[in-house]
């Protein structure tokens, strides 16, 4: 029998606010433990929240990109549940009245797409952090983290494999990134997702019993851990024996997912509305407003990259990856590169640049003028491509521009013909037996001649040149 796996995510996202949900304290990252904190966020008895309305802008914000509705009444309930890092013993969320419903996300898989819907984004409070460290019977608490204001965004059961689940979760956090609202930094946590997996037999339409796998903080192990657990229930399903709903932890050192905790239902959180704060009343001209400040998202950019410059699907969904990125193309085609040679150079040698040093585009100590410089190079036959290679690396290393290199270095691309001639002449004097197996009609020797002159020469010949002149020289 075949199985599916079915998979809906919830995914918290913290939010790019300068101060916490419902108090005044910094939300900066990396603080000595405590030093962002007040009688708000510790808890301390009769304090009053303040909702922040950024946060809640920011939700809004994020709901139209992602097509929810907006719902104009929402408000905050109290979840409560006890944990060390939870000093008020509940925390601030929304249950039934949430920001947004609905919406949608579209993903792209092998240039076919798939919508994957949305049930809701509502707003909470992030928890403090424990810390198990160190020798002692003891745990530290950091509070500089509670009240941190957090998004939630929950999806319709609707992913099928792992991999739709690492595209969307990349989707969604470069929508989030555009919008300017979560720094999308999946490794100090500040975007988070849990995973909810069953399986069934193909055709079946009822669901599984599902588990949820926390601790995933990062594509590859959303990716692993998915995998795992699919694995891990099919053969329980197979042998007979029912899948228990629960809590697992993926563990990436082991590389298994482990039980953590039995699920808990909503009815064990008590939820009620939140006493001490106002509904959220979002007026239609305040949703208006954001609406008419929204950048151009993801998609839309990728299809007018498609459509505009004529690029493939491939180049248009990495170049619009990142806002960054796709503004330093563009600004690269307005300075007067041809798109499609400058994404070449921009997805291969820049990219491979700078995924070694782990560095953004904002990092890039290539400026997108210097490129253009070595566009225009290649374009008027000074260097040639495989020179504009070496060219590019000097220039990424030193910040030096292309023409200063190429000088420095002379590495001008001979086109003068009686200089190439006389290296054809000596590369078919120096082999005349493969000179006489390509006059046989071998002609895939014609790379091996290719490659002696580009020797000789240091890589400097017009290659055009040299594909003349040997065909001319070596023809029966
Ligand atoms: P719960 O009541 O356990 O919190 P919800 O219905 O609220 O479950 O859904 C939580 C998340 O789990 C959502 O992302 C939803 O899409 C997903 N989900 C629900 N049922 C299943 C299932 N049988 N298999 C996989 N994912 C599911
Ligand atoms: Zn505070
Ligand atoms: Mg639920």
């Amino acid at each position: 029998m075949q199985y599916e796996a079915v998979i809906g995510l919830e995914i918290h996202s913290q939010l790019l606010t300068e101060s916490k949900m419902f108090c005044g304290c910094s939300t900066r990252f990396g603080s000595e433990p405590n030093t962002q904190t007040c009688p708000v966020c510790i808890g301390m008895p009769g304090v009053l929240p303040v909702t922040n309305k950024k946060a809640v802008e920011y939700v809004i914000k994020t709901g139209l990109a992602v097509n929810c509705e907006i719902s104009q009444h929402s408000r905050f309930a109290r979840k409560n549940y006890f944990y060390p890092d939870l000093p008020k013993g509940y925390q601030i969320s929304q249950y039934e009245l949430p920001l947004c419903i609905g919406g949608y996300v579209d993903i792209y898989i092998d240039e076919s797409s798939k919508r994957i819907g949305l049930t809701r984004i509502h707003l909470e409070e992030d928890a403090g952090k424990n810390i198990h460290e160190g020798a002692g019977s003891y745990s530290l608490v950091d509070l500089n983290r509670a009240g941190t204001p957090l998004m939630e965004i929950v999806t319709e059961p609707d992913i099928r494999s792992p991999r739709e689940a690492v595209e969307f979760m990349k989707k969604l956090r470069a929508i989030l990134r555009y919008l300017g609202v979560c720094d999308g930094n999946m490794e100090q946590g500040s975007l988070r997702c849990d995973a909810n997996v069953s399986v069934r037999p193909v055709g079946q339409k009822e669901f599984g019993v599902k588990t949820e796998i926390k601790n995933m903080n990062s594509f590859r192990f959303i990716e692993k851990a998915l995998e795992y657990e699919i694995k891990r229930q099919i053969k329980l399903v197979q042998s007979g024996e029912r899948i228990i709903q629960e809590t697992r932890l993926w563990d990436s050192q082991k590389g298994v997912t482990e039980s953590m905790r039995s699920k808990e239902e909503a009815h064990d959180y008590r939820y009620f509305p939140e006493p001490d704060l106002v509904p959220v009343d979002a007026d239609s001209a305040w949703i208006n407003d954001i609406k008419a400040g929204l950048v151009e998202l993801p998609d839309e950019k990728r299809n007018r990259f498609i459509n505009k410059y004529n690029l493939p699907v491939h180049d248009s969904d990495l170049l619009t990856s990142e806002k960054a990125m796709s503004e330093w193309f563009e600004e690269g085609v307005r300075l007067g590169g041809e798109p499609k040679a400058l994404s070449n150079w921009i997805m291969s040698e820049l990219m491979k640049f700078l995924n070694e040093e782990n560095k953004s585009i904002e990092e890039c100590p290539l400026k997108i003028e210097g490129l253009i410089g070595l566009l225009r190079l290649i374009d008027t036959n000074v260097i040639s491509g495989k020179i504009a290679k070496t060219v590019f690396e000097e220039m990424y290393k030193t910040g030096k521009d292309a023409e200063t290199i190429v000088k420095e270095k002379g590495l001008v691309q001979i086109t003068d013909e009686g200089a190439i001639e006389k290296a054809v002449d000596e590369a078919i004097a120096g082999n005349p037996k493969e000179a006489e197996r390509f006059k046989a009609g071998d002609e895939k020797l014609l790379g091996f001649f290719v490659g002696q002159i580009m020797k000789a020469t240091k890589g400097k010949a017009n290659p055009q040149i040299v594909n003349q002149l040997l065909k001319k020289k070596l023809s029966p």
